[in-house]
């Protein structure tokens, strides 16, 4: 049966030191098992990514992971995802995992995370693709980064409308249904444009 939704999902490669993170990623794999949606992730088996997918496929969900090779081992690849892929390089990773959503969201994680979430920020200002993009701000995680945004607002390199392409929120219940009403946007100029 195809899924209702395909929501891609970055975040962290450890659990973080705080219980309500992997609580969290617990609970975003659940609502998207219960809503009858998939998820789509970086194939690991570590930290919140490996608590997203098995709460997602314990609630009935379907789960596609893409892994680079190289970091098959070091992240304890998932390889009974319902669709796994090992792929050559990060890019191709991030390139499918963009194709394959509908909807992105970044939960508490490292660099990794951030990258992932700023780089499909940037493709959206360019208009490579028009899907929604959520960060799920768990115990004030990421007040600092929007603190700093809002510096980047003043300061004259960031302007409002680009902001207003991320939607943030501390409640799954509230940003989960937002991020999936709005995935029926528009096409951007497509992924491959990049
Ligand atoms: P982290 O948030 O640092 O724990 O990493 C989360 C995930 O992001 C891991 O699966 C990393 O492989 C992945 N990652 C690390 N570096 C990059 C990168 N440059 N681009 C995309 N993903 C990355």
């Amino acid at each position: 049966m195809k899924p209702a939704f395909s929501l891609c999902v970055y975040c962290g490669s450890r659990t973080g030191n705080t219980d309500a993170f992997a609580q969290t990623a617990k609970a975003v794999g659940q609502w998207i098992g219960q809503h009858q949606g998939q998820l789509v992730y970086g194939g690991g088996n570590s930290g919140l990514m490996g608590i997203v997918a098995a709460a997602t496929q314990q609630a009935g969900g379907r789960v596609v992971g893409i892994i680079p090779r190289a970091l098959a081992e070091k992240e304890h690849a998932r390889d009974d995802c319902d669709e796994f892929y090992l792929v050559d390089n990060m890019h191709q990773r991030k390139h499918m995992m963009a194709e394959r959503a509908d909807a992105f969201l970044a939960l508490p994680g490292g660099i990794g995370t951030f990258e992932e979430f700023f780089e499909v920020w940037t493709w959206r200002q360019l208009g490579y693709h028009n899907k929604p993009i959520g960060l799920l701000n768990v115990d004030g995680y990421y007040d600092g980064l929007m603190a700093f945004m809002n510096t980047t607002v003043h300061g004259g390199f960031v302007y409002d409308w680009q902001m207003n392409l991320i939607q943030q929120s501390a409640s799954l219940e509230q940003l989960l249904p937002l991020l999936i009403q709005e995935a029926g946007l528009s096409e951007g100029a497509g992924l491959d444009a990049i």
